[in-house]
């Protein structure tokens, strides 16, 4: 496949090939597009700007409805490119679209009502004026997205920076540009015009849509190229989101279902052979219940087999298959025990999903990020231990709690952007809800009003209603009146429970 079918961008004078990492055979050719290519893009997204705000919300809604329709109609096509492009089972690849569906369909549904012109309180000082707030679009979003979520994590960004009246370009993973490119050429085909433009290439590509002017980036991906793009866009003032990785944690109570809770476990270590930003990476279990937590584990985790066409797939990308063996190298040598799993072999491109045990806190398989179908299993003595375990990364994207009876007690204390309870990754799954972390997960929001609001500015305005009965913005304003002022600040505020 080649771009030259998809939405407008320049032509580009050299390729690059996206594999299949299953079988490193080739899926697609794609054009890498250079500074200036990128630059030709934003320019026509800043030109297309004025157009689909024009259309308003209705409008918007009309023609995300048409993109929305065409994506659900065809999903087992854009599923088995993704399949190919990252090596996923083709299920979790549907499911993957499917979610991004749903979000879809949500932003564009609720965008009004969220950013639309409201009325707010203007307060007893400013009575006689009518206060309201409006959410406008920034203008041009670039959305810079990774291989492991393809569709839904872009998504997050694109539907929603849309829904809100921004145009977008879109600069896919270089291991899934073809992902990329569907999604605009059906983008082209419901819509017709450049609103939505995808750019393709290697991390350069991307680094020129951070500096091609556009008034907002979204990006996705590793904390260390979040901070280079943060970088790059302080020198032009301009706003980023920063969705980065994670080492989310999944905290066992003594209450809690532990059948269930192990079965969630592997699934959010393992599924997407645990490349998820907000996977399970590490466990810990009450005392009384960690024995039998880790027999169902074990043998669960047992019967899965990283294989083609398996449910645990390839790791997309090569250099990561090296952080997972140095993780688990380093987590084997400090005195951790692999139950599942062990070292992992040079050159495989399958990992095992595995289990660790006895893991010290300190180490890189505790502290990092794997991203792999790895996980360790800590032994806790109660729910503050657990709880400061679980806050004691650098990283607090997503969390996980199990528990019968005390699930919103133990979410409470905990530092996360999202905590799912008696479920995993729960929360990326209702578009009401905001996605995004906190310290070095990155911050800004996707999903839910907060999503919508990311890619807006708020535009306030305090409309005179009647004059006011003291007149304070002017050079006229007199003693009696700042008096007056002060006995009504008085008798307002310097009294009172409240
Ligand atoms: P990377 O940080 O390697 O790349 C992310 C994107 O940035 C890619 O499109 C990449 O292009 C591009 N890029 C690379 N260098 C630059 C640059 N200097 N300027 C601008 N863009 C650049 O991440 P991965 O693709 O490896 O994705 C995996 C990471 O994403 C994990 O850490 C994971 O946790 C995180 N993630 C976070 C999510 C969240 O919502 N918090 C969701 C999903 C993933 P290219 O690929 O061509 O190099």
């Amino acid at each position: 496949m080649t771009s030259t079918d998809a939405a407008p961008a320049a032509p580009a004078a050299q390729t690059f090939t996206s594999l299949d990492p299953a079988t490193g055979a080739v899926v697609g050719t794609h054009p890498i597009h250079d500074a200036t290519a990128v630059q030709a893009a934003v320019d026509r997204a800043r030109a297309e700007a004025p157009h689909w705000q024009a259309l308003g919300y209705d409008g918007r809604k009309r023609a995300l409805v048409r993109w929305r329709k065409l994506i659900a109609r065809r999903m087992d096509e854009l599923a088995a490119l993704m399949a190919r492009e990252t090596g996923k089972p083709t299920g979790d690849a549907l499911l993957e679209t499917a979610l991004a569906v749903d979000h879809l369909s949500w932003a564009a549904g609720h965008a009004e009502k969220v950013l639309k012109r409201r009325s707010v309180a203007p307060g007893l000082l400013m009575v006689n004026q009518a206060a309201s707030v409006e959410y406008r679009p920034l203008g041009v979003v670039g959305v810079i997205g990774p291989w492991n979520y393809p569709v839904f994590t872009p998504m997050g960004s694109i539907a929603y920076a849309l829904a809100a009246g921004n145009t977008v370009v879109f600069k896919p993973s270089e291991y899934t540009p073809g992902v990329g490119e569907w999604l605009a050429r059906t983008f082209q085909e419901a819509v017709g015009r450049p609103v939505f433009q995808v750019v393709t290439g290697y991390g350069e590509t991307g680094a020129a849509l951070t500096a091609a002017g556009v008034d907002k980036v979204a990006f996705t991906g590793s904390t260390a190229t979040g901070k280079r793009v943060m970088a790059a866009c302080a020198e032009t003032l301009t706003p980023v989101v920063i969705e980065a990785g994670g080492k989310d944690a999944l905290i066992v109570a003594d209450d809690a279902d532990v059948a269930e809770a192990a079965e969630a476990a592997l699934w959010g270590a393992a599924a997407n052979a645990g490349q998820t930003c907000a996977g399970v990476e590490r466990v810990y279990v009450h005392e009384r219940v960690y024995d039998e937590f880790l027999d169902h584990l074990v043998r669960q985790a047992k019967d899965l087999e990283a294989k083609p066409g398996g449910q645990v797939g390839p790791i997309t990308m090569p250099s990561q298959v090296d952080i997972i063996r140095r993780h688990v190298d380093d987590a084997l040598a400090r005195g951790g025990r692999a139950l599942v799993g062990g070292p992992v072999p040079e050159g495989a491109r399958f990992v095992q999903p595995t289990v660790l045990v006895d893991v010290p806190e300190d180490s890189s398989a505790v502290q990092e990020e794997t991203f792999g179908p790895t996980v360790t299993v800590t032994r806790v003595k109660d729910m503050d231990e657990a709880v400061e375990r679980a806050n004691g990364t650098r990283y607090a994207l997503g969390s996980t709690v199990f528990s019968q009876e005390h699930g919103m007690e133990i979410a409470d204390r905990l530092r996360a952007g999202m905590t799912a309870i008696n479920g995993v990754i729960s929360f990326a799954g209702i578009p009401t809800l905001p996605f995004g972390g906190v310290g070095d997960s990155g911050f800004g929001r996707i999903h839910g009003p907060d999503g919508l609001r990311e890619f807006t500015y708020p535009h306030a305005i305090a409309r005179q209603r009647f004059k006011p009965a003291i007149a304070l913005t002017t050079f006229r304003r007199t003693a009696k009146e700042e008096k007056q002022l002060t006995k009504v600040v008085r008798g307002l505020y310097a009294r009172g429970k409240k």
